[in-house]
């Protein structure tokens, strides 16, 4: 059976998403999870083939979707993604900034690479991508924006100090802008996950993993499920009055 598209049950009936990094982990779970609610989903990553596949998968499901190539760093390839679903859909009522990468070291081995590169992405690439969909919300007077935070951008991590700079720089953005962008209609909120099952964590030591396992009450890792769960809810309509929140998903890992 398909999904109807306009079943208006569907908590994200028809509302056009765009979702930056959903080829793979969070961001592909993500667009399954906006897709199998009726949303219509926009999938950005930096791969052709890897977008084509999740963009044929959120399709399987029975929902409009489409993907575009775009390097979030690039600030013409986000505002050409941009003009292109106003052109297509007409409007622009989610996005989330889900894109982001680690590239870890101690502080005194972290090389000027490692850290412009993951500013690049985690930080300027949120702001580009926000930048460029807030005239039309405003336009329309209404709109959500979702940042990937993290636990490491509430309480730091070993090994990350370029990581955890943009991901307190998230929150920084999702507070500022919701103050901003709240009395035109447009709510701003960061989820801030624990440890999720991805390829993100690959570069991670079994140990530490099993460490950090240990840690969560609930002794498991997140699943990327677990965080495209929230993700629909604060892009839903019952979170109307969910504004400016970091909302942590970690299994209670820092209580
Ligand atoms: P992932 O590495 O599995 O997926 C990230 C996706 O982003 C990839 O498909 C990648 O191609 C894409 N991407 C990378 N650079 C890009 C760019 N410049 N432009 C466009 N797309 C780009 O990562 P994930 O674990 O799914 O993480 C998703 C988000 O959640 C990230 O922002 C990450 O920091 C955050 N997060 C993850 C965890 C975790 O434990 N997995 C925890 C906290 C926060």
């Amino acid at each position: 059976m398909t999904t109807s598209l306009a079943n208006p049950s569907h908590r994200l009936a028809n509302k056009v998403s765009i979702i930056t990094g959903a080829a793979q982990g969070i961001g592909l779970a993500t667009a399954l999870k906006f897709a199998a609610e009726g949303a219509i989903v926009v999938v950005c990553d930096v791969k052709q083939a890897a977008v084509d596949a999740a963009v044929a998968q959120c399709q399987a499901i029975g929902a409009q979707a489409s993907g575009y190539v775009v390097d979030v760093t690039q600030r013409a390839m986000v505002d050409g993604m941009v003009q292109a679903v106003l052109a297509h859909h007409g409007r622009i009522d989610v996005l989330v900034n889900n894109a982001g990468i680690t590239q870890d070291s101690r502080l005194q081995k972290m090389t000027l690479e490692q850290f412009d590169r993951v500013i690049d992405v985690n930080l300027r690439g949120v702001f580009h991508c926000a930048q460029a969909v807030t005239d039309s919300m405003v336009a329309q007077g209404r709109g959500v924006i979702l940042n990937a935070s993290s636990v490491v951008g509430i309480y730091g991590n070993f090994g990350q100090t370029n990581y955890a700079a943009t991901k307190f720089g998230v929150i920084g953005f999702t507070k500022t802008w919701s103050r901003e962008l709240g009395p035109k209609g447009i709510r701003v909120n960061a989820v801030a996950p624990g440890f999720i099952a991805t390829p993100i964590l690959s570069t991670m030591p079994e140990k530490v993993i099993e460490d950090m396992v240990q840690r969560v009450p609930l002794k498991r890792l997140g699943m990327p499920q677990d965080i495209a769960n929230v993700y629909a809810f604060l892009a839903s309509d019952e979170a109307a009055y969910v504004n400016g929140a970091v909302l942590e998903v970690s299994g209670g890992m820092t209580v």
